[in-house]
């Protein structure tokens, strides 16, 4: 139930950091990598070089499920841009692995007027370059 979504052919791509890195290549293999602690064995994101909650630094990007739900979203109308239409939605997906943990991406392959609060959606990934950039659409049951 689609909108035949088609990647722009221009995005506004991120600038990796040493630590960002992984969350921004692990769509080479599929994979959506979040920063996990592995002391205490929360995840957490943006990555850090330690865990917020142990102060552990044994911590490290790792493979979460790429499920989630949309905890907040915005339809953005504005033509901010060039070659990105609108409209299109900027969410939070809160990802199934750990409630709380949060990532900021769009929601797409669906009417902007359908994206709702608690709709489950699935990662996947857009290639730019060197970047795969994580995009979440809806789970179709
Ligand atoms: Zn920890």
């Amino acid at each position: 139930m689609g909108t035949g979504y088609v990647a722009p052919a221009l995005r506004l791509l991120p600038d990796p950091t040493p630590e960002s890195l992984p969350f921004w290549t692990g769509g080479e293999r599929g994979e959506l990598l979040i920063c996990r602690c592995r002391s205490c064995g929360h995840w957490f994101h943006p990555p850090a070089p330690a865990c917020f909650r142990c102060r552990s630094t044994e911590v490290g990007p790792e493979p979460a499920s790429g499920r989630g739900s949309v905890a907040a979203f915005t339809i953005n109308r504005q033509p901010w841009i060039p070659g990105f239409a609108p409209p299109y939605v900027v969410a939070m997906i809160e990802i199934t692995d750990e409630p709380g943990v949060r990532v900021v991406s769009n929601v797409v392959d669906v009417p902007v007027e359908d994206v709702h609060v608690g709709m489950e959606v699935a990662v996947f990934f857009e290639q730019h370059e060197d970047v795969w950039v994580p995009l979440f659409r809806p789970v179709t049951p």
